[in-house]
């Protein structure tokens, strides 16, 4: 150990952990990242993938903090896409398909790259305490190490129990052990814990897959990289495969589901929603005889491939009889079987915004401990314990994110005031201001106060400058010229002009023009790098939408108190999603206020309620 005490001690090198751990090195803490295996650091224990619908936008304001995820994507992408292209960039997710073993090996290389991170090798037993206070820990061969904070991302290792069908065993994920003395501390310490659950899909031999008769799904030809700082691919592209579920994989599964340990009964925790098992789908979903399954590789020398839809804790046989049910998959070989996991995880009510345990000054928790599910959940919480655990060692006041600033402020919000009843998982309908917590802007939004808080280096720093000082000239010229109606309709403009005068920002807001339209007003403006054109097309589509926002969230205040009659009929109100409505059925909240607190509730179904409850006072 080079330190004899340690401003942070993060364990556990899981996304939740290594995020932490970069952070706190960033801001100059010295840092003591534990984990159980130095070479399991940045392992993706399920799906070989970052970002998505709403995750990508962590992904992004863990960029904005100069953060490490994004970059690491980036250099591990063999699939790049861009999901919800079709629409605005508010709600458009970066996705991309990671070659697992780049994946880890970059992340390992930007730790050891760190100089204020000492790795240990080792199982963290118990913490160590001064009162309440967590003063260290202690490794199970009997070292020990002191610290002012110690930050906990064991993600599923807590009490970890694996099921395939009707045989379970102890492990914090396959082929790893259980953390179970670590757990036994957390439950004597009288926090509030709970169990939940989730499960991983057998994994293929691609060589035993038929591609020739699949559909493909190819890259992106322009890639949307996660990092604001990453400029071109690094890997080799790819292309996913296609297959589907049919009505006999659907019935081999029927006919085995006492056999899996999520249906016969054994697991208690409760799994996640929105990742259902192939079991819950068949079972949930029993109109639909058919479900897509994407075929992905798990990486450029590596013939593993994860087929994404089909997670599942059936027996292995079952496993391979319903696999080979599928077109393409008729002589697949399971190479590992997919199972599922039950684990201990704390009530994050319990925790303090700063992801500060309530009444034990200096332990932090982040990732999937808090009830999460996903590596960007996780690494997002890493970050903000990461940066929290560096103020408290040094005596700061809490760094505090907030909804309105972003969706990593949503989450914690989420998490720390609503709890969770499932495994949580971001999704851009959580958050109430979506409009303006973009992907795209999350630097514009972020890095500032990434800079106050001292953990953003010196590249990002000068390439951020770069790019405010493009905007503002760009804007400037935008807001400065004026075209007059004649003007508009020579160049094709697709607005009806027969008003006054125009500025190119405001033909800009209109969701049917593009930049290249304003270039033809102003052929000046093609000099300007693609990059810049893009970010101001998005500042000025959104910039009337943003103050329609902020209107509709100053009604919905003002209402908040407004009554919901007890026996309100849910069932009338057309444009909300099932979920909701059976949520709003089983609380049957009193008011707006109390409506608008139901975990996954968003400000248009809050919009939706309150047209409804109007005419009937
Ligand atoms: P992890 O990535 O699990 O990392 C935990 C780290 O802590 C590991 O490095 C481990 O070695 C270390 N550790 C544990 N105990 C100790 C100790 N006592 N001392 C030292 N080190 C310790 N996510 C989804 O979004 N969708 C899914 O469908 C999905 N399915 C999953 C299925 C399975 C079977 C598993 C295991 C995970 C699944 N996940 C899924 C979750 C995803 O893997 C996690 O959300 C993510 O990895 C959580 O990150 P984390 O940092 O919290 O924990």
């Amino acid at each position: 150990m080079k330190h004899e005490a340690y401003d942070v001690i993060v364990i556990g090198g899981g996304h939740a952990g290594c995020e932490a751990a970069h952070v706190t090195a960033r801001m100059g803490a010295n840092t003591a990242l534990v984990t159980l295996k130095a070479d399991s650091i940045g392992v993706m224990s399920c799906n070989p993938a970052i970002g998505g619908l709403g995750k990508g936008h962590l992904v992004r304001e863990i960029d904005a903090f100069d953060g490490v995820m994004a970059r690491v994507a980036d250099k591990a992408g063999i699939q790049f896409r861009l999901l919800n292209r079709r629409k605005g960039p508010a709600v458009r997710g970066p996705r991309a398909q990671s070659d697992r073993k780049i994946y880890r090996e970059a992340m390992q290389a930007e730790l050891k790259a760190m100089p204020n991170i000492d790795i240990v090798e080792g199982e963290a037993a118990d913490l160590i305490m001064d009162g309440n206070k967590a003063t260290g820990i202690l490794l199970a061969d009997g070292r020990t190490i002191q610290s002012a904070t110690v930050i906990v991302t064991t993600g599923t290792f807590l009490g970890g129990v694996v099921h395939i069908g009707m045989k379970s065993f102890p492990a914090g994920r396959m082929g790893e052990e259980a953390s179970n003395k670590l757990a036994k501390r957390f439950r004597s310490m009288g926090l509030p814990m709970g169990r939940l659950k989730t499960g991983t899909p057998p994994r293929l031999d691609g060589r035993t897959i038929n591609w020739d008769v699949l559909e493909s799904q190819p890259a992106d030809d322009d890639p949307t990289f996660f990092s604001f700082l990453t400029k071109e691919v690094a890997a080799r592209q790819v292309s996913c495969g296609i297959t589907h579920t049919n009505e006999l994989t659907h019935s081999i599964i029927k006919e085995n589901l006492e056999k899996s340990a999520m249906y016969g009964g054994r697991i208690d925790g409760v799994g996640p929603r929105y990742c259902p098992s192939i079991e819950d789908k068949v079972v949930r979903f029993a109109d639909k005889n058919s479900h897509q399954v994407f075929l992905e590789p798990e990486g450029l020398d590596d013939h593993t491939v994860y087929p994404n839809g089909i997670s599942t804790s059936l027996p292995e046989d079952v496993q391979t009889a319903y696999v080979r049910s599928m077109k393409g998959l008729e002589r697949a070989e399971i190479l590992q079987p997919g199972y599922a996991i039950e684990y201990d995880y704390m009530d994050p009510r319990g925790l303090l915004p700063d992801l500060q345990v309530k009444g034990f000054p200096g332990l932090f928790l982040a990732g999937q401990i808090n009830g999460t599910t996903g590596y960007e959940e996780a690494a997002a919480q890493g970050l903000v314990a990461g940066i929290n655990a560096t103020r408290s060692a040094r005596g700061e006041e809490p760094a505090i994110f907030s909804r309105s600033e972003s969706y990593i402020g949503v989450m914690i919000d989420d998490l720390t005031t609503r709890g969770v009843a499932e495994p949580y998982r971001m999704f851009t309908s959580r958050a109430e201001f979506r409009l303006a917590l973009r992907a795209d802007n999350a630097d514009q939004r972020l890095t500032p106060k990434a800079m106050t808080l001292g953990c953003v280096g010196p590249e990002r720093k000068v390439a951020f400058s770069d790019k405010m000082t493009a905007l503002k000239v760009g804007m400037d010229k935008l807001k400065g010229e004026n075209w007059l109606p004649g003007e508009i309709r020579a160049a094709g403009i697709p607005i009806s002009a027969d008003g006054g005068r125009r500025t190119s920002l405001d033909l800009l807001s209109f969701p049917k023009v593009t930049f290249e339209n304003i270039v033809r007003l102003n052929p000046e403006h093609a000099s300007i790098s693609d990059e810049i054109q893009h970010q101001l097309w998005c500042d000025a589509l959104y910039s009337k939408y943003l103050v329609r926002q902020e209107r509709d969230v100053a009604t919905l205040k003002r209402e908040e108190g407004m009554i919901i009659p007890s026996n309100f009929d849910y069932s009338q109100i057309t444009g909300l999603s099932n979920e909701l409505r059976q949520k709003l059925e089983r609380h049957r909240p009193g008011s707006l206020a109390q409506a608008a607190r139901i975990e996954g509730m968003t400000p248009s179904a809050l919009a939706l309620l309150l047209s409804q409850i109007r005419p009937q006072r």
